[in-house]
């Protein structure tokens, strides 16, 4: 069978002298693993479009156990992201999160457009990489059908407290008074992280990048949002290990 489908190429292998091997997220079919022959030659006219972190149009035929790409033309490259160490390294982990969240073989254009937003803001530097990255782990998790319940503290019912705690193995808050600091992991938000970890979850796509935080609040977040990734999916990312080596 043969299709056409726009996909992000999350990671890319050499296979012999001139093939590639390649993992792409695409919007019709989530996450499929495909073969490019000849593509690592730059003679050829595939070698951009297969390439890491590049959104393209593919032309897909779908044998029994494989899927091969045939004509592919690159629709965006982020070129900016590709000369800043820092920004590609956070690009990749961006990559490894959709490997391990998004689903395979079968529809993601949700997922695919929150990536390349996602993407398109990290190149452009519109905004901090700590807020974006933040969105993404909430919004992906989300998706993925792990949405949090951050309404209120799950013991006493209380919307607002000077310290709340969230609790990533349970995906629930917990305020101070009723002990919340003795979960396992708890991560202690003040009032504009807990604001700003309820966005990330709660707004609508078209407003998901539209806040601001301080510094202090933009690192309780993402400590909040890596927690939960790894709570939820049992994985220490070790693209995100090594963009933390970099970034300092
Ligand atoms: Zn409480």
């Amino acid at each position: 069978m043969k299709f056409q489908t726009d996909g992000l190429i999350l990671r890319e292998m050499s296979i012999g002298e001139s093939d590639r091997l390649l993992y792409i997220l695409t919007g019709s079919d989530g996450v499929i693993k495909a073969f490019a022959k000849g593509a690592k030659s730059i003679k050829s006219g595939k070698c951009a479009p297969t390439s890491l972190l590049s959104y393209s149009r593919l032309t897909v035929y779908k044998t029994r156990d494989s899927f091969n790409i045939g004509d592919a033309r690159s629709l965006r490259i982020f070129s900016r992201l590709r000369s800043d160490v820092r920004k590609m390294c956070l690009a990749q982990y961006f990559c490894e999160l959709a490997m391990t969240v998004c689903p395979r073989e079968a529809p993601a254009e949700k997922q695919l457009r929150l990536i390349l937003n996602s993407l398109y803001l990290l190149s452009e530097s519109k905004r901090d990489e700590r807020l974006i990255k933040a969105c993404l782990e909430m919004r992906l998790t989300a998706m993925a059908g792990y949405t949090p319940d951050l309404l209120m503290c799950g013991s006493c019912g209380a919307y607002t407290a000077p310290t709340m705690f969230f609790v990533p193995a349970s995906g629930r808050l917990e305020c101070a008074d009723c002990g919340g600091a003795r979960n396992k992991g708890a991560v202690p938000l003040g009032a504009a992280a807990l604001t700003a970890l309820r966005h990330t979850v709660y707004a609508d796509d078209d407003r998901l990048f539209s806040f601001s935080l301080t510094d202090e609040g933009l690192d309780a977040l993402n400590t909040a949002s890596e927690s939960y990734i790894k709570y939820r999916f049992e994985k220490d990312f070790k693209t995100l290990a090594f963009y933390k080596t970099v970034a300092g």
